[in-house]
């Protein structure tokens, strides 16, 4: 077990140095920077595998692969040595006016292994940068095809897309949202096909092809001014790992195309096999118009983030004109170590078949979970792939937060959003460390519980 030092109970106390020049200096992202008077922020000095380690050596399995984008652990040899090679021929060079052989060839694969035509690629530095690349293009590809009205979007209730001010607009989740509404444009949100809304039951199907009608109706009547659908596909992870059945995905093509509205796949959470296929659409079979991907795109080394669009919306731009020109960049856009690392990533699913292997893996953690699926305290325990969540029952207010607190003293870094517990593993976890994320899991629960 690389817990090197068990016996320490807590990471670094609230007043070490080290800590306190994080907190004069840094303001980290989505907290509340008071709550850092109480709740210590971890230092972390290394990783290596599924786990981080403290400045003190204590070690913590990353549960939720560092905000969902470790795929294949921290200071992979592989990815490393990728990373290492580029940085021996050229770091970085801007893309406009210029190409190299990272970029392209990262390009050609994500063509080969996405479905249908997607056949260009562009390229951002984050997920929400990803969200506005797909916004902007559905909206001037209408401009350019003769249907200038086509100037709103819509997405579904609880969707996630990011947080800048486009992403945040087709973005449905209140605590994001609320205080920047005043900034923000009307975006249109239909009825979740998430299976936990559904009436007592109701199949997830069932469910699904109502929320469907849903989005026909919708549809129906404001096709004319609408110019693309964004969706989480299979699941929708910031509302709580809300998960839904493929047909919805199947019936929302169709409609999209009965009724001439891009279907934009914001795959940034779910790409790369976290729903057991490389890509949550192929599940419905499938092809948006667009394709967003990002976070397991390097598997969380660098930032990057792409856009693959149909060869009918690239052509479209194809011309002489200003006004055909998708005059949109970002300083990072293309970054050759990071497209090196993203080659990396793709490499290791080929060479260690990582789709057949994760089946074996999701087996092997659901038969460990029995205890923690039928624990009272918990309800609606579900599974997709590499991706496992389940409610908890609670009246603590501070749920969240203590459960953090506790899963380090058990060595484990989980971060509960609301009572929807979650796991979201690097790929590589071992068997033993599953049963320690289950039985570590069970025990925080008691703790938290009473
Ligand atoms: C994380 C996420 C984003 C935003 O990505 P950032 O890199 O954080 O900007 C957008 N959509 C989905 C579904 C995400 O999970």
């Amino acid at each position: 077990m690389p817990v090197t030092n068990p016996s320490s109970e807590s990471a670094i106390s609230v007043t070490s140095p080290f800590q306190q020049r994080s907190l004069r200096s840094v303001w980290h992202p989505c907290t509340q920077m008071k709550s850092h008077e109480t709740f210590p922020l971890v230092p972390i000095a290394r990783g290596r595998g599924a786990w981080l380690y403290d400045a003190d050596d204590n070690g913590y399995l990353d549960a939720i692969g560092s905000w969902w984008v470790n795929l294949f652990g921290h200071a992979n040899p592989r990815i490393n040595a990728a990373i290492n090679d580029q940085l021996e021929k050229v770091e970085h060079v801007m893309l406009a006016g210029f190409t190299h052989e990272p970029v392209i060839a990262l390009s050609e694969r994500l063509k080969a292994i996405t479905p249908g035509d997607l056949g260009h690629c562009f390229y951002a530095s984050d997920g929400a940068s990803a969200t506005e690349i797909a916004l902007k293009m559905s909206f001037h590809y209408w401009q350019l095809t003769g249907k200038p009205d086509k100037t709103q979007f819509v997405s579904l209730q609880n969707d996630y897309h990011g947080e800048t001010l486009g992403a945040l607009s087709v973005t449905d989740v209140a605590i994001f949202k609320q205080t920047y509404a005043p900034l923000l444009r009307p975006c249109s949100h239909v009825m979740t096909p998430d299976w936990r809304f559904a009436d007592e039951g109701e199949p997830a199907e069932d469910y699904a092809l109502r929320a469907a009608d849903a989005l026909e109706a919708h549809l129906a009547q404001h096709h004319a001014k609408t110019a693309a659908l964004i969706i989480e596909p299979l699941i929708q992870g910031a509302m709580g790992m809300g998960m839904y059945h493929p047909v919805y995905l199947k019936r929302a093509r169709e409609i999209c195309d009965k009724y001439q509205v891009h279907l934009i796949a914001d795959e940034i959470a779910v790409g790369f096999g976290r729903t057991g296929s490389m890509f949550a659409c192929e599940q419905a079979g499938i092809t948006p118009d667009f394709l967003c991907l990002a976070k397991g795109l390097s598997s969380g080394y660098l930032p990057i983030s792409v856009v693959l669009t149909t060869d009918a919306v690239y052509q479209s731009f194809y011309g002489d004109t200003l006004a055909h020109t998708f005059l949109h960049s970002h300083t990072h856009t293309g970054n050759a170590l990071a497209c090196r690392a993203a080659l990396a990533v793709l490499d290791i699913f080929e060479q260690d078949d990582v789709l057949a292997a994760n089946k074996a893996k999701a087996d092997c953690l659901n038969n460990a979970a029995a205890a923690l699926s039928s624990h009272p305290k918990v309800s609606n325990f579900r599974n997709c792939g590499m991706i496992w969540a389940f409610e908890v029952e609670t009246e603590n207010l501070q749920f969240s937060q203590q459960f953090f607190q506790a899963g380090l003293k058990q060595h484990l870094l989980l971060r509960p959003l609301g009572n929807t517990v979650y796991f979201m593993p690097p790929y590589i976890i071992t068997r033993d460390e599953i049963e320690l994320l289950v039985n570590g899991t069970l025990q925080i629960l008691d703790t938290v519980c009473n």
